[in-house]
């Protein structure tokens, strides 16, 4: 029955932006600061208090705007949405309504099938905050806090074009790495610094006019987002197959019982009255502003991707690993300047690094090594200096308690350097034999697996530190002389 039905989704984002002050005053724009310490007379707005637009937002919002291939608007106005509610002061918010500064975009989204998913963008456009109620903390009554009052905002729309669960996944996870590698957004969705609010209809298969489309609120994490739209999609359906109707209506997702419920019906919404914003001037935007926004764009993850894959000659899984997160991407941006064993480098990070930072809970910023100190273990690996696997067992976790010294001290020190010297390699798989005399006898008579265990015993005997390529070779020699 599921089979019948198709999912229709659109996602609206609220990405607040890390800008160091508020959309229309100098308040400061900072997350978890005292109740109500970052307010003045604009974000409370007092009559007769001006807006004064804060410039560093359009710069932001035409950087997104470049990164998902929108038209940027040449001229544009501030509108206020009215409506009232206790932690809106002013009445309305400032928004931009028939004049969205980004439109027209797409995101091509790389799915797990291989396959691409083209989703179209269909505006972009800045707005602000309110503040918020606080309904769980006090008993008796409902609080208010107004810090976020006027924090600035961009609001992402897509066009109705995914079709799952996974899809809508794939996409919050790309725009959160998006806004992370422009630096205009933590992309927080716990402390809501990233919201998505998910549109979520369903069709018959084959049928081109839309369904009902419901809106889905409150999921606080990418894969919350999910979980509501997979919950919503059977519901939708199993209500069509019991003809009946679907109400537009807004739902929020409880994620302790991980449904949706009913919060308002459209006949319930809101008019907003919308009208220009009389005290801001319209905003004109020339070719040269976008330009300049152009040329200062930083290394995007797409960019990257493709470097990694096809200059590089990493696996995809490696590149996406190291580029899901901007500041591993960046350390390895620097550990490859210093190596050209890129795949041993992509090892390194996804592997050592990243399993050292799990277990410290540190992130690569507070990691204690240089990428020039990564580069130069590397090179000793390669050159047989030091052997794979007494680098990543001994040398690497005393160069973590022994920051300041290079690789090659520490393996001197510890007396860690591989021996490849052909003559004492002999001498220490000939006493290893002799000590084994049974093993080698049924060797000679045809258990060729007992290779392994003289392997073994070789390099206990060395303490790791032969070259096991040359041991290999040499106890081969030895048993068949
Ligand atoms: P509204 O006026 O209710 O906010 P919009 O037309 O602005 O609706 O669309 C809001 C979001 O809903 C967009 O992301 C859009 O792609 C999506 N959307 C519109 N119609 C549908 C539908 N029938 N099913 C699912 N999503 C839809
Ligand atoms: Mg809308």
């Amino acid at each position: 029955m599921k089979e019948n039905y198709e999912a229709v989704i659109g996602l609206e984002v609220h990405a607040q932006m890390l800008t160091r002050t508020k959309a229309y005053s100098n308040d400061v724009n900072e997350y978890g600061a005292r109740p109500n310490t970052n307010i003045s007379a604009v974000s409370l707005g007092h009559p007769g208090t001006l807006p004064r637009m804060n410039k560093k937002t359009i710069e932001y919002a035409i950087k997104l705007g470049l990164a998902l291939n929108c038209e940027i608007a040449e001229h544009q106005y501030f509108a206020r949405k009215n409506y009232f509610y206790p932690d809106l002061p002013k009445g309305y918010q400032i928004t931009q309504d028939t004049t969205p500064i980004c439109t027209n975009g797409h995101i091509d989204l790389k799915m797990k099938d291989q396959k691409v998913k083209h989703v179209g963008i269909t505006r972009i456009h800045m707005e602000e905050d309110s503040g918020k109620s606080i309904h769980d903390v006090d008993v008796h009554d409902s609080l208010v806090d107004l810090n976020r009052a006027g924090t600035p905002l961009l609001e992402i729309v897509t066009e109705p074009d995914l079709r799952s669960g996974d899809e809508a996944y794939t996409y919050l996870t790309e725009i959160r790495q998006l806004v992370r590698y422009l630096d205009i957004c933590d992309g927080n969705m716990e402390e809501g610094s990233l919201r998505c609010d998910a549109n979520v209809s369903v069709r018959k298969r084959g049928a081109e006019a839309f369904g009902t489309k419901v809106e889905v609120k409150n999921m606080n994490s990418i894969r919350n987002v999910q979980r509501a739209i997979n919950y919503e999609i059977e519901r939708q359906i199993e209500m069509v197959e019991n003809q009946e109707e679907i109400a537009q209506e807004t739902r929020s997702f409880d994620a302790v019982n991980m449904r949706t419920i009913s919060m308002r019906t459209k006949e319930a919404a809101n008019d907003y009255r919308y009208f220009p914003e009389p005290d801001l001037q319209p905003l004109h935007v020339t070719q040269e502003d976008v330009e300049s926004v152009r040329k200062a764009m930083p290394v995007l993850p797409n960019a990257l991707f493709e470097i990694y894959t096809s200059s590089l000659n990493l696996s995809e899984y490696d590149a996406s690993n190291i580029i899901a997160s901007k500041p591993m991407a960046m350390y390895f941006e620097a550990l490859r300047l210093h190596t050209s064993n890129y795949k041993a480098a992509a090892n390194w990070m996804n592997g050592e690094v990243r399993s050292y930072l799990n277990q410290q809970g540190k992130t690569i910023e507070e990691f204690p090594l240089e990428p020039q100190q990564i580069a130069e273990l590397i090179e000793l690996i390669d050159e047989g200096v030091i052997s794979n696997s007494l680098a990543t067992q001994k040398v690497f976790p005393k160069m973590l308690e022994k920051t300041s010294a290079s690789a090659r001290t520490i393996a001197e020190e510890n007396n860690l350097i591989q021996d490849s010297d052909e003559d004492s390699i002999a001498s220490t798989v000939e006493d290893v034999l002799k000590q084994h005399q049974d093993e080698v006898d049924r060797y000679r008579n045809g258990e060729r697996q007992l290779v392994g265990f003289f392997m073994g015993q070789v390099m206990k005997k060395s303490g790791g530190k032969v070259d096991p390529k040359a041991a290999n070779k040499m106890i081969r020699k030895k048993l068949e002389a």
